[in-house]
């Protein structure tokens, strides 16, 4: 995070290793869709920890392995203003499975996709075709 020296703006940068196919519908639709959540969870937090008298000027993500002209993808304050309300419905959504001990796989085992880091992948779930039914209807 990055506040101005002038008391008033802060930004959210997000440094990612490479832009994957995940990222093609862009900033503004994944987080209206709430399936990215650095910058906006980011975003509100900061805003909240600063205070009153701060404003949101915009995030980024920003990937480093990436040619110049995919290097960055931003989501300006205008955009976080239009999407926070679906934002904020999908994370709650989220707070609630997860309080009611509902952990519902995602599954995304394409190249560079999370399932090719993750650490549970021998334990997971993804490979049963009934659990892997039920979690796309989610
Ligand atoms: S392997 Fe399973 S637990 Fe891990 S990211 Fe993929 S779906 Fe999620």
């Amino acid at each position: 995070m990055d506040a101005g020296e002038d008391g008033a703006t802060f930004r959210v940068s997000d440094y990612k290793t490479r832009r994957s196919g995940r990222w093609r519908k862009g900033l503004e639709r994944l987080a209206s869709d709430g399936e990215a959540h650095q910058v906006p969870f980011y975003a509100e937090l900061a805003g909240r920890a600063l205070g009153d008298g701060w404003d949101f000027a915009g995030g980024e993500l920003l990937f480093l392995e990436s040619d110049d002209e995919d290097r960055l993808m931003d989501l300006s304050p205008e955009q976080w203003a239009k999407v926070r309300p679906s934002f904020m419905r999908s994370l709650t959504e989220k707070v609630e499975a997860i309080a009611g001990g509902r952990f519902p796989i995602h599954p995304d085992d394409g190249d560079h996709g999370h399932c090719s880091w993750c650490g549970f992948s021998t334990l997971c779930r993804k490979s049963h075709a009934p659990s892997r039914s039920r979690a796309a209807k989610i």
